[in-house]
């Protein structure tokens, strides 16, 4: 008998690890980061946001799509209903969180700052937690934005192709994708 129960335990320790070891696969294949989970949002509880938002001390404007209470905290949230991707796009973690901080500074009196956010794609909804790494990634990109507003030369990003062969600034840009640059 205790044998018995000793196999059963340890088929049950195996069958554990096994799928431990399976949901770390598919994380990693999925390629999310530490701060963002996929999650069930209820879309019901969302409302819309009339106004930008401004920061001025961060000399910072913008508006999410909607927000949401949380556990005495607004939340943000952005919806990209075209978009289809198995893991949030940088760009969007950077614009998610510059609404959080407007949050914090405009409609977060009294409250606790925004701990996430929410980004929901055309199949997923991803909960981005607005960590200690993602606020200093933002702060670090607010001021780079703002040195490259007032510089006399700032290269281009070829990060996105498809967006600079449709740019409306091609014919004055002079660093065109297809101008071999
Ligand atoms: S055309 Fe120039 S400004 Fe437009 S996306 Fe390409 S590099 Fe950027």
């Amino acid at each position: 008998m205790v044998s018995l129960l000793a196999a059963l335990f340890l088929l049950a320790l195996v069958s554990a690890l096994i799928l431990f070891a399976l949901a770390r696969a598919q994380r990693a294949r999925t390629g999310l980061p530490a701060s963002a989970r996929i999650i069930y949002a209820d879309t019901g509880a969302w409302k819309k946001v009339e106004r930008p938002l401004f920061s001025r001390r961060y000399a910072l404007s913008g508006k999410p799509d909607y927000i949401v209470e949380d556990g005495g905290s607004v939340i943000p949230v952005e919806v990209k209903p075209n978009r289809i991707a198995s893991a949030p796009r940088e760009s969007d973690v950077m614009q998610l969180a510059a609404y959080g901080l407007l949050i914090e500074e405009t409609l977060g009196q009294g409250r606790r700052a925004p701990p996430y956010g929410l980004l929901k794609y055309r199949d997923a909804v991803f909960q981005i937690d607005f960590t200690e790494a993602v606020r200093a990634q933002l702060v670090d990109l607010i001021d780079a934005i703002r040195r490259d507003a007032t510089a006399r030369y700032v290269a281009r990003s070829h990060a996105e192709p498809g967006r600079c062969r449709a740019c409306g600034y091609r014919d004055a840009c002079g660093q065109a994708l297809d101008d071999g640059k």
